[in-house]
């Protein structure tokens, strides 16, 4: 038996102004995607999809082909030539002739072309070999559409956010495949996506309103009940018709079992729909309050700019207000921002300077113009910014954010990296020196991924509404291609 696994994974934020080119698809490393063994060898063992499914090809004794493993972070709209790129190759393996394919997929895509990537791929993939037994395993951000759905066999959706079980996700999607291929069970899927824009700060299956949905997923899959049952928050800073909270459930043959579970699962969402949108805080007040904060650390999370939903890391707006009301011993960062970074390299550790920091980037979308910031300071360190995650979440990854260099304050220790990554593992501090447990406060740029490695040590966790593209306030955001009406922009409809 020979089984096509790949990787295919971006969450596209429609109104970053950094489009996603091949390059990017290396996941913090330079170089792009891996493909063949170099896949294998990134990938195997750690806490993803393509994990278990490589796991359960080598339980068959199925020969596994890997013809590419691309993750990018969060950003604009993916190049026309990176998708093709991609799915090229993940169709040049399937035309080779397999049993079964395998796909570890974002569920977020947008291309130059595509409004939805994966739903494209997965078209040309049934196009290419009908009838070929299709998995998918899903981000909890997917945005859900009928290609995606008409094109494969099985879907699952991560249940957690931060997402700690994208390896347990794939296991289900191929377990559920692999009874297929033994003629053992007949999935057939039913789904459904509503018109909700929910807040990503008020969509994590770990409190409500989302938990107990999410518990009757899991309760009815766990019993038996269905084959497979899955919610998605949805990915709402994307510009396209297709963003909603949806749900897809797998049943064994039986259409109205999988039917009724989802609109249970579905009805429940939508009656809670006012609890699915997030109160805003202004920045100042909430920095103040941290300012209030006796006993560290203090986690400072500024979701507005935050690189897992496609924000710049660049935005300097919060530790301007950070070092205007004067928060003692802090730790910042990383700040995406190359020239900085080439400058502290030049200067060497020890070296005394005054440097702008970030703002390199406009952000046309929302009308926002970047604004770097002026800093003195010493440079404490320099790395190479590799590191290896020890957290929970994508455990046992290496990773890299370019090289990576640490300009101390008085009171603020400011990481700058290179490349642009969401901190969600206190590696992304510990590899350039800075121990982020002896610090008073914490300055990330993330919105929940953060809570996988920070929350632990955090005596206090402060979310920031900082500026930029991944705001939580959508009255900035031009939508143009929603389906309307949605809610909460138009807030009297009947979805369900
Ligand atoms: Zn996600």
């Amino acid at each position: 038996m020979r089984f096509v696994i790949a990787v295919m994974r971006h969450e596209t934020n429609t109104f970053s102004p950094l489009p996603t080119v091949l390059e990017d698809f290396g996941r913090g490393m330079s170089g792009g995607p891996s493909t063949g063994a170099e896949a294998v060898r990134a990938m195997a063992g750690t806490n993803n999809p393509i994990a278990a499914f490589l796991d359960i090809a080598r339980a068959r004794g199925a020969e596994a082909v890997v013809p590419i493993a691309a993750n990018a972070s969060p950003s604009g709209k993916v190049t026309d030539d990176a998708f093709e790129a991609i799915a090229g190759r993940i169709l040049a393996a399937i035309g080779d002739g397999c049993d079964a394919a395998l796909l570890d997929l974002h569920g977020a895509m947008v291309t130059e072309s595509f409004d939805d990537g994966e739903g494209e791929l997965l078209r040309r993939i049934r196009e290419l070999a009908p009838g070929l037994p299709v998995a998918v395993a899903l981000d909890f951000h997917t945005n859900l559409t009928a290609a995606m759905m008409d094109n494969a066999d099985v879907i699952t959706g991560y249940r957690t956010y931060p997402h700690v079980d994208m390896y347990e996700t794939g296991e289900r999607a191929g377990r559920t495949l692999m009874r297929m291929l033994d003629g053992e069970v007949r999935p057939v899927m039913a789904w459904k996506s509503l018109p909700m824009l929910t807040h990503m700060l008020r969509q994590t299956p770990s409190t409500q309103p989302m938990k107990d949905i999410m518990d009757r997923a899991i309760a009815a899959e766990a019993g038996g009940e269905v084959l497979n049952a899955s919610l998605f928050g949805g990915f709402p800073l994307a510009d396209i018709p297709h963003v909603g909270l949806s749900a897809v459930v797998v049943s064994d043959g039986d259409a109205h079992a999988a039917e009724d579970l989802r609109d249970e699962l579905l009805r429940t969402a939508w009656t809670r729909r006012a609890d699915f949108v997030f109160p805003l805080e202004p920045m100042a007040d909430s920095i103040a309050r941290a300012a209030a904060m006796t006993e560290g650390p203090v986690v400072l999370a500024d979701h507005g700019d935050n690189t897992g939903a496609g924000g710049n890391q660049d935005v300097m707006a919060v530790l301007a207000e950070v070092m205007r009301q004067d928060l003692p011993d802090v730790a910042a960062g990383p700040f995406w921002d190359p020239e900085a970074v080439a400058r502290m390299h030049a200067a060497g550790v020890g070296a005394e300077l005054t440097l702008s920091i970030g703002g390199r980037t406009d952000m046309p979308a929302l009308g926002l113009k970047g604004e770097p910031l002026q800093v003195t300071g010493r440079v404490k360190t320099l790395s190479d910014g590799r590191f290896t995650v020890t957290g929970p979440m994508m455990t046992g990854m290496e990773l890299g954010i370019g090289r990576t260099a640490v300009l101390e304050t008085a009171h603020v220790e400011i990481l700058v990296s290179e490349r642009r990554m969401e901190p969600f593992d206190l590696g992304i501090f510990t590899h350039a020196g800075i121990d982020p447990r002896s610090k008073r406060y914490i300055l990330i740029k993330s919105r929940q991924h953060f809570r996988a490695g920070f929350e632990p040590i955090a005596k206090e966790i402060v979310l920031v509404a900082g500026p930029g593209v991944c705001s939580s306030d959508y009255d900035l955001f031009p939508f143009r291609n929603l389906r309307r009406p949605i809610y909460p922009l138009d807030e009297d409809l009947q979805a369900m």
